[in-house]
């Protein structure tokens, strides 16, 4: 895919998605700088990185200025577990919206294509199922997850914006849950809830009858589709789903974590959050046909590498 060396900015590079993106243009060659305020990523996720000359990690929150010389830009700085950007809800808004408007400020100074990580919290409790690009989403803008799908919503806008107003290559992704090594223990999203729950023995703690549903992709799958969107040509500037359309029940997720870990944990109900989507899965046709991405991993495969990784880290610590 590589044809030159590139120097590339990722914002969030120190979080789950954006490590393993390091990862990847690392390897291809490319100079990467990851920003990262360390909100919700760590360096642990980067440490076998600070050593490559082609790696640089800086500390920095991108809701203030950022001057820096680059080819190419994928901002994924915000926090995306509930739990996590529920936290501080208006700095939540500010990543998303002030952070967006300088790293624009930044690609259209520097003239840098430019990568926005959105997601399919853009729909919303979605009345149109599965979602395709073109649905406009049911989001509710006064609740509490509002601070993050009203975000990405506004972010998008400024990236249109911006490539009308001011000409900018830019490029929209809209990822739907992505699940894999390197997500944080207490995370708070459901794969790494279930997996650290069954291999602790604690209780599987299932929100409302669990019979909503999600969408699992696996975390390799994600960084490949973002890189053939970044890469791909520049009239196409999408929105573009990307994840796995094979869709599950929180309580077959549930089944299949405890089956996977052998675990004795009990399963047992907790109250169903506010505006928690009650289902949720990508048409998936715009990657295939523009990007030829389709995802190679199915969800027991996935689980079984995430189980592996949790394993690992929970008997260290
Ligand atoms: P994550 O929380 O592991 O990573 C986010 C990273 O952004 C962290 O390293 C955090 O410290 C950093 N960050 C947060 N606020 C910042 C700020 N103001 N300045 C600088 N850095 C900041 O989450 P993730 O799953 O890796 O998500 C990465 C991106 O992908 C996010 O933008 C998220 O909205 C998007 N996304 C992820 C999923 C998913 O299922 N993983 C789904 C949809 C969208
Ligand atoms: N900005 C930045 N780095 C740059 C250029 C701009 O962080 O290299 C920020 C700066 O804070 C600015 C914002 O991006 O306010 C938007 O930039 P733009 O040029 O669109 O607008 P203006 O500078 O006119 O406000
Ligand atoms: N969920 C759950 N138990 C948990 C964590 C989450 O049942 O310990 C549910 C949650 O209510 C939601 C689904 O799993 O219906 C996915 O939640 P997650 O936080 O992973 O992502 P999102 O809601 O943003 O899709």
């Amino acid at each position: 895919m590589k044809t030159q060396n590139k120097r590339i900015l990722i914002t969030g590079g120190a979080g789950f998605l954006g490590s393993h993106l390091c990862d990847r243009l690392v390897s291809e060659g490319h100079d990467v700088l990851c920003v990262d305020n360390c909100f919700t990523g760590t360096k642990n996720n980067i440490i076998h990185l600070l050593n490559k000359p082609n790696f640089e990690f800086i500390r920095h929150d991108i809701t203030f200025p950022l001057y820096l010389e680059v080819d190419e830009i994928y901002n994924l700085a915000c926090p995306a577990s509930p739990v996590h950007y529920q936290f501080d809800p208006v700095q939540t808004t500010k990543t998303s919206v002030h952070g967006a408007i300088n790293v624009l400020g930044l690609a259209k100074r520097v003239k840098a294509k430019i990568l926005q990580a959105s997601t399919s919290e853009v729909y919303g409790d979605p009345e149109v199922h599965p979602q395709p690009e073109s649905y406009w989403g049911k989001v509710n803008p006064i609740g509490p997850r509002s601070c993050y799908d009203e975000g990405k919503r506004c972010a998008e806008t400024l990236f249109f914006d911006y490539h009308r107003q001011h000409s900018l290559k830019i490029k929209v992704v809209r990822i739907f849950n992505t699940y894999g090594p390197r997500m944080h223990p207490n995370d708070g999203r459901v794969v790494s809830n279930f997996i650290v729950q069954a291999l602790t023995n604690q209780d599987i703690t299932i929100y409302g009858d669990g019979s909503q549903t999600r969408s699992f992709c696996f975390v390799d799958d994600l960084i490949h589709g973002m890189c053939l969107m970044m890469n791909s040509e520049d009239e196409f500037v999408g929105p573009v789903n990307l994840g796995n359309p094979d869709e599950f029940t929180i309580h077959e997720l549930a089944e299949k974590v405890l089956d996977l870990t052998g675990s004795k944990s009990k399963i047992i109900r907790k109250s169903l959050p506010q505006d928690d989507p009650m289902q949720r899965k990508p048409v998936i046709t715009l990657a295939e046909e523009k990007l030829g991405w389709t995802p190679a991993v199915k969800l027991e495969q996935g689980l079984k590498h995430t189980i592996e990784y949790f394993s690992k880290i929970l008997s260290s610590s």
